[in-house]
């Protein structure tokens, strides 16, 4: 088998019923370029007869490889897997679902070929949604985008491409809770954009109810943005001032009224006032020491480099790799 330029990585949930449409529109399109290719077909432990369905595809044709996952681990670990397994020189994300039209791919490879790095497919209307899912997709969009460190385009999902050496950046970045498109977007070098129609469904329902949409935005924020984190200083700031304005007024009210105002429990309310400042406080500075913790506990590369001159490649990779090294014959004695 020739080593394949193109990588097209699909994750599988439960597309039984599309699965067969998917691949004949998917390798008509691929056939067009022309070059060497291979379909990376992903089941997210489906529950029909969707590996059925992939087995016999792969039987007949060699360009289908397939990942079988145990059971279901999402969406995004499914994404991962197949950019795990991918060997092309561009890796294409794409739906299973036809939402993302496979004839949108020439488009991607043509900016791929005047030199751009990541070319994600960002969509102009959205057709078969329902107004909650409209709504709601959005909102998560407008809102989760202006509170990430990284800046991820509006209104793309994961159908893009990305060229080997930033596949390569997600394969080190080996964190738990992945938000891949805030992660191409991090990895840096050349991106654009390119317009498409995204499609109703071509069958079956959404794996995506409202529960997996608000975890999925969890993780994006907590994957990109200390911003909850920060919202304690504010919190204790309010406090503080608070505190100090209550406190001065009965201050004020006791030495020219002459008389104690609300009696002891002003007293009682600004000491509570106060104390609460205090402890947020501290709190917000417990936060920005979990914030490292988590930094470092993710292991993320702590740069991407995109070219050099006059420099060799160190070879610098995250310590998950080092864990996977061999260890050299000689010293295996040593060892026992
Ligand atoms: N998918 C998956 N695992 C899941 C949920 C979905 O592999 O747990 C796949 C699904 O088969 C589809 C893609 O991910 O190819 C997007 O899912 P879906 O169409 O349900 O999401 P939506 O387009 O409604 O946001
Ligand atoms: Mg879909």
């Amino acid at each position: 088998m020739v080593k394949p330029v193109f990588s097209i990585v699909a994750p599988v949930y439960n597309e039984e019923e599309v699965l067969p449409q998917f691949y004949e529109r998917l390798t008509a399109v691929m056939r067009g370029l022309g070059e060497p290719y291979e379909i990376l077909l992903v089941n997210d432990g489906s529950r029909d007869g969707s590996l059925a369905v992939m087995n016999q595809l792969a039987d007949v044709d060699p360009h289908v490889r397939v990942v079988n996952f145990a059971r279901n681990f999402g969406h995004q670990v499914a994404v991962t897997a197949g950019i795990d397994h991918a060997s092309g020189d561009a890796v294409i994300l794409i739906d299973s679902d036809l939402q993302d039209p496979p004839e949108v791919i020439p488009e991607l490879v043509a900016k791929w070929r005047e030199g751009f790095d990541v070319v994600y497919a960002v969509r102009t209307a959205r057709e078969g949604e329902s107004l909650f899912k409209l709504a709601t997709a959005k909102l998560f969009y407008r809102f989760v985008y202006r509170i990430t460190d990284v800046d991820i385009p509006l209104d793309t999902g994961d159908f893009r491409l990305m060229d080997r050496r930033v596949a390569d950046v997600l394969r080190a970045m080996r964190e738990h809770n992945r938000f891949v498109r805030g992660m191409t977007s991090w990895a840096g070098f050349k991106q654009t954009g390119v317009g498409y129609v995204r499609r109703a469904r071509a069958a079956g329902q959404t794996k995506y109810p409202l529960k997996k949409m608000l975890s999925f935005a969890g993780d994006a924020i907590t994957s990109f943005s200390y911003f909850p984190l920060q919202l304690m200083i504010y919190g204790s700031l309010l406090l503080a001032v608070l505190a100090v304005v209550a406190g001065t007024v009965i201050v004020f009210l006791r030495l020219f009224m002459g008389e104690a105002f609300f009696g002891g429990q002003a007293t009682t309310i600004v000491l509570l006032l106060a104390v609460g400042a205090f402890q947020m406080f501290f709190m917000f500075i417990i936060g920005q020491y979990v914030a490292r913790i988590y930094d470092e506990t993710r292991n993320r590369p702590l740069y991407v480099v995109a070219s050099r001159r006059h420099l060799a490649d160190t070879g610098v990779l995250p310590p998950t790799h080092v864990s996977s090294m061999e260890v050299p014959d000689d010293r295996q004695p040593e060892l026992q």
